[in-house]
């Protein structure tokens, strides 16, 4: 009877996350419309007089529908996570293509952003993906931090997996957060949607790694990403 009712369970979660991602589906287009909409408004209508405030009013409207587009992308990514497209890839490039896209930002805050691969094996990965993981990883090490501070991304072959360190001397978590930090909705920012790491996680675990962390409150955080370098043929199907 136990197992009876976890699958209604199950079926009932099941039902509802495809409800939900039915209606983020729904959402994104009249979002786009009314993002467009008012951009227009912004160029090509001008107010007699009021011209600085409908010019903030229009460009935080624009704001706000990219914040709920990025929540909408991030649900949909979480519940209808995409098929791995599997590519045999130089993961270390991969990295540094997240790297090089998050350096400006880094400089613009005064944070030194490096990234140093001891080795560059080929691993079966898709790519689009994974450069998803770690700009959401490096843009979370950069939300942590503060001028002068900085965050060091390293890679190596650790027998038959690629380790990744993302290490960054920023405020550190707290020992209470930790064991939330993974959970969905879970954030600590004002502007935060609490799914960038579960999203990171389910990414890595459809690669058969792991994603660690250590972390020191005031002192910095470490995120590790295990990345099997092999895998049974099984799994390349
Ligand atoms: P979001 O970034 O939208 O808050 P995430 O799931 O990516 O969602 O992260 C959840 C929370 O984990 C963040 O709000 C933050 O409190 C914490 N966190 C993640 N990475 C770090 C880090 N490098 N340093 C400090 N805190 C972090």
């Amino acid at each position: 009877r136990e197992f009876f009712l976890a699958g209604m369970v199950a079926d009932q979660l099941k039902a509802m996350g495809a409800l939900a991602s039915g209606v983020a589906h729904e959402i994104r287009n009249p979002m786009n419309a009314i993002g467009m909409i008012v951009q227009r408004f912004a160029r090509e209508f001008h107010p007699q007089d009021g011209e600085e405030e409908y010019q903030q009013l229009a460009k935080l409207t624009v704001d706000e529908v990219r914040r709920i587009n990025t929540i909408i992308e991030r649900f949909l990514a979480f519940a209808r996570p995409a098929p791995l497209q599997l590519q045999t890839v130089s993961i270390a490039e991969v990295i540094g293509q997240s790297v090089d896209f998050i350096q400006s930002s880094a400089e613009e805050k005064n944070v030194s952003l490096s990234f140093h691969a001891k080795d560059r094996p080929t691993l079966p990965a898709d790519p689009s993906q994974i450069k998803q993981v770690f700009l959401n990883l490096l843009q979370n090490a950069l939300d942590a931090c503060q001028a002068g501070d900085s965050i060091d991304v390293s890679g190596e072959t650790v027998q038959d997996q690629y380790l990744i360190r993302i290490k960054d001397t920023g405020q550190g978590i707290a020992e209470s957060d930790k064991s939330r930090l993974f959970e969905i909705y879970f954030t600590t920012k004002d502007n935060g949607t609490g799914m960038g790491l579960p999203i990171a996680q389910q990414i890595i675990q459809a690669h058969h790694g792991e994603i660690q962390l250590e972390s020191t409150e005031g002192e910095g955080s470490v995120f590790t990403i295990l990345l099997p370098i092999q895998r049974s043929d099984r799994d390349l199907l």
